[in-house]
């Protein structure tokens, strides 16, 4: 008997080395996980209470005994809180692990080493201790004291929730994690269960089983930490994935009824919140405008598509890309869908701008030549088909020199401005209308023929004529010549139609300016109203 019980001193001495190797393990570890403070202390706290028992075990007087004990609860009640806060690391919760939940978590373990060291002046913790009947050692039975209830619950309630928790996470964990999930589960509930045992009286000649017990999962912890990567990182749970992902996701079922949207969702849709659980999805984009709701609607859920749209969102426009695509179950049938928002506004806005430097004339606001010249190429080539008639308008200031030289290149540009916003009042829509040059601008007109758009000149022109430009200086006045041409049955390109119109214009400049002129490919005629 008495070997037996060496034997079992060795075993539980063995288990506080393991112990104490488990923290200093996990200390010289370098790692990015938070919770290995944690771990230090539950693996130390657990080396002091093994040895402590140990030295309990080999005592034999009850003043030797119940001294190791109080050393034991130098250890013991900060095991399973230590624990519990690791594996809150673990499975993500950190954002719960605040200062009051930690005091709280400790404030009892301190607590219940004070009572165990001062017991003999209140017996608040225990009320009584005395050695056990027919023990092959001396081994002692207490009588509990109502705070060795309160410590008691704390170290079951901490395992417990250890393990519900690991339990909860088990599915959201990737599988790579959950080994170290595991290893850590059979941490908590082999000494539980060991505890648990102890408490009914069911272990053999009473003795207490949790030191043995932590010699294995503490060799479990140490193959983990060796093999398996544990303590390297905490392994990011899903859930806060989902919720600290930049673009916003909307999950459905398939009866397209929302089920679960992510934090940057309800920054990207208006009337996203709680409540919106449960509701259509088309109700839902409604105040992303009807485009939205048509996209959402009419987007195939069975395959994957993607679309650009802007809607108003506090009082600003944003550009979102709606992407839809199926969401399937691990047998590959559709359960629903994801819709996902990836805000794209930087990136359109740039595009807006580059495309406006690209296209548009930046002083006058109208085309600029380059593009000008395409968008009549395309009109032109489209008016062939249909042979529907297309006319063509160039236009130069008289004299501008003399406004730039009289009264300073400010005015000349103020000049430009002002001819176009006279022009522009006579266009249609469909009517291309660019800056050709210095002060020289050119239209394209579709549906047009060389009658109307000599009139139309005419117009702009009398229009010029009659109006001024106020300066600080007094009125200037500015007139312009033009030069018209039709397209209709000459098969000719953009640039013979230019050339054809500049002779037109040349022709109104030699015969006096401020005038209209026509090309009808073989003669250039003045143009008179009649
Ligand atoms: P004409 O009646 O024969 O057309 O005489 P003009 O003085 O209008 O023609 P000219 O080609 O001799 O002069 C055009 C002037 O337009 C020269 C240039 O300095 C001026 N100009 C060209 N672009 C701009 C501009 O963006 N702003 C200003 N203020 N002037 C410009
Ligand atoms: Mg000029
Ligand atoms: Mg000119």
């Amino acid at each position: 008997m008495g070997s037996m019980i060496s034997n079992y001193i060795v075993i539980v001495s063995i288990s506080g080395v393991l112990s104490a190797l488990l923290a200093l393990f996990a200390y010289y570890k370098k790692t990015d996980f938070a919770g290995t403070r944690a771990f230090i202390l539950s693996s130390l706290t657990s080396a002091i209470y093994t040895f402590g028992f140990a030295l309990e075990l080999s005592g034999s007087t009850m003043p030797e005994i119940s001294f190791w004990i109080k050393v034991e609860y130098l250890g013991m009640p900060f095991i399973a809180p230590s624990s519990l806060l690791m594996i809150m690391y673990f499975v993500g919760l950190e954002r719960l692990i605040r200062k009051g939940l930690v005091t709280a978590l400790y404030a009892i373990p301190f607590i219940s080493v004070l009572l165990v060291w001062t017991n003999d002046h209140h017996h608040f913790f225990y009320q009584s201790m005395y050695f056990r009947e027919g023990a092959p050692t001396p081994l002692i039975d207490v009588v509990m004291g109502p705070w060795y209830i309160v410590q008691g619950s704390l170290t079951f309630g901490c395992m417990l929730a250890g393990m519900c928790l690991i339990l909860w996470q088990w599915n959201r964990m990737k599988r790579v994690y959950r080994r170290q999930l595991f290893t850590i589960f059979i941490g908590q509930f082999l000494p539980a269960l060991g505890a648990f045992l102890y408490l009914m009286d069911a272990t053999p000649y009473g003795m207490d089983p949790v030191p043995v017990i932590m010699s294995i999962t503490s060799t479990l912890y140490i193959w983990a930490i060796l093999s398996r990567g544990m303590l390297t990182a905490a392994p990011i749970a899903r859930e806060n994935l989902f919720e600290s992902m930049r673009d916003g996701v909307l999950v459905t079922d398939l009866s397209d009824t929302l089920v679960d949207f992510n934090r940057a969702a309800a920054d990207m849709l208006q009337d996203l919140n709680a409540s919106a659980i449960g509701k259509p999805l088309a109700q839902l984009f409604l105040p992303a405008g009807q485009d939205a709701v048509d996209y959402v609607m009419n987007s195939d859920p069975l395959i994957s598509e993607e679309r650009e749209l802007g809607w108003n969102m506090n009082g600003e426009t944003r550009y979102y890309q709606i992407r839809s695509s199926p969401v399937q179950k691990y047998g590959g049938h559709q359960v629903g869908r994801m819709i996902m928002l990836i805000d794209v506004t930087e990136r359109t806005l740039l595009q807006e701008k580059l495309l406006q430097l690209a296209t548009v004339d930046s002083l006058t606001g109208i085309y600029n030549r380059m593009h000008f010249m395409e968008l009549s190429r395309a009109l032109l080539n489209e008016a062939a088909l249909s042979l529907a008639p297309v006319s063509v308008i160039l236009m130069d200031i008289d004299f501008f020199k003399n406004i730039n030289d009289r009264y300073g290149h400010h005015y000349g540009d103020m000049a430009l401005q002002h001819i176009v916003t006279v022009c522009s009042s006579h266009l249609r829509e469909g009517d291309i209308f660019g800056r050709y040059g210095g002060e020289e601008f050119v239209l394209c007109l579709p549906g047009t023929s060389l009658k109307q758009a000599a009139l139309l000149s005419e117009s702009m022109r009398k229009d010029i004529e009659r109006s001024s430009i106020s300066t600080l200086s007094g009125p200037i006045h500015v007139t312009a010549s033009f030069g018209v041409v039709e397209a209709r049955g000459k098969n000719l390109s953009l640039e013979d139609l230019l050339s054809e119109a500049d002779h037109a214009l040349y022709t109104s400049k030699r015969n006096g300016r401020n005038a209209v002129h026509v090309s009808s490919g073989s003669s250039i005629t003045h143009f008179t109203p009649v």
